[in-house]
């Protein structure tokens, strides 16, 4: 079996890497607001820890990497992160999930490192509501931050959105970004993760995840009253984290929507993704707490341990995560 492959016979090509568990926001779904107990900082992977879990990984078949965290723009010197990364042959494309506040400061140096895109996560263009969910964010960075990368060129520019049914979010200012911007806007149905990481600030529940189904007929009948016309599918349809995104258009639009299945309608079989904690946990899938502690292997720079430990996670992905929802992390600690 080559080791691109797992047990169920899915390529797995894309490795998503926490860069570091903090962040300058608190999204209410996302982390505590005071009490997180943070990573000591001698645990956390050096770049070169990384460079060197990624060379080895690239000869096992990975081939695009997605930093995240916790906010990867927290992490200091990222870029020099993204230079290591881009010099290992193997290696395609890199990309950041970012709450974006912190663009404008960095896109330069980004930029220069060979970023290739960005993906942003904005859940509401409400100043109000963006504050109440980001608890320390304003809308305004987001937005500069979208237009930054806009200027920039991170081409596709990805807004994610998740979709929480009592945040009663107002759909039309989304539709009418993904009209007038080049933006592919993807609402990705909310998980409730955080009963089981231990916090629950939310009052949220299942109840508040709505099904993609449900949210493209409200976004169709939206679009109908604002005078867009239908909304037509497109014929771009890929696996997004841990679900397939459906693609979504209005005639002359700039832009698109997307609907991720992140609970409804699941694709695990399609899954194609690692993901490695900040501290050097290979996590084969995101609802399944098993991880195989790699930290070790990669501080010493042990090829085979490294490898080793690649070809066991890949031996015990899980086919599914058996209508699991939570995870005892925090999705800031995981990588989301
Ligand atoms: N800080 C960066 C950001 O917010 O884009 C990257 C890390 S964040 C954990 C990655 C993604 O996970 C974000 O798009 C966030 O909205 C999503 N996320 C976090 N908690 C979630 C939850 N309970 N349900 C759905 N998505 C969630
Ligand atoms: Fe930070 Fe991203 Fe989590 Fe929000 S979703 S708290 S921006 S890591
Ligand atoms: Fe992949 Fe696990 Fe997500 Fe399914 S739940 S798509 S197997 S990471």
């Amino acid at each position: 079996m080559p080791m691109s492959k797992d047990q169920f016979g899915r390529k797995i090509d894309y490795l998503r890497i926490s860069v570091t568990d903090r962040c300058n926001y608190r999204c209410r779904y996302c982390m505590p607001e005071e009490g997180i107990t943070l990573m000591a900082h001698e645990k956390l992977l050096s770049f070169e820890d990384i460079e060197f879990f990624v060379k080895v990984a690239a000869q096992e078949g990975i081939k695009n990497i997605r930093l995240t965290g916790g906010e990867p723009l927290v992490r200091p010197h990222l870029a020099d992160l993204i230079k290591l990364l881009k010099q290992i042959e193997g290696i395609e494309d890199i990309s950041i999930t970012t709450n974006a506040a912190l663009l404008p400061r960095f896109a330069d140096e980004l930029k220069a490192a060979g970023l290739d895109r960005v993906n942003i996560s904005l859940d509401t263009l409400d100043p109000e509501a963006f504050k109440y969910v980001t608890r320390r964010g304003k809308v305004e960075e987001a937005l500069a931050g979208i237009e930054c990368a806009l200027a920039y060129d991170f081409a596709p520019v990805k807004i994610n959105t998740v979709v929480v049914r009592s945040l009663e979010q107002d759909f039309e200012s989304f539709i009418k970004l993904a009209y007038e911007k080049p933006l592919s806007v993807r609402f990705i149905e909310y998980m409730p993760v955080g009963d089981s990481a231990g916090f629950d600030e939310t009052g949220w529940s299942i109840e508040d995840t709505i099904p993609s189904k449900e949210l493209i007929h409200t976004i169709s009948e939206l679009g109908e009253k604002m005078g867009l016309g239908p909304l037509e599918r497109l014929d771009d349809n890929r696996v997004y984290g841990h679900g397939p995104a459906s693609y979504y258009s209005f005639e002359g639009a700039k832009g698109s929507i997307g609907f991720i299945n992140a609970l409804s309608n699941h694709f695990c079989f399609k899954c194609n993704r690692l993901r490695l904690t900040s501290e050097g946990e290979l996590r084969p899938c995101l609802f399944s707490d098993l991880e195989y502690d790699l930290s070790e292997a990669i501080k010493t720079r042990d090829v085979e341990k490294t490898r080793e430990g690649l070809t066991e996670a890949l031996k015990t992905k899980p086919l599914d995560h058996h209508d699991r929802i939570g995870t005892d992390r925090l999705m800031s600690q995981i990588g989301g």
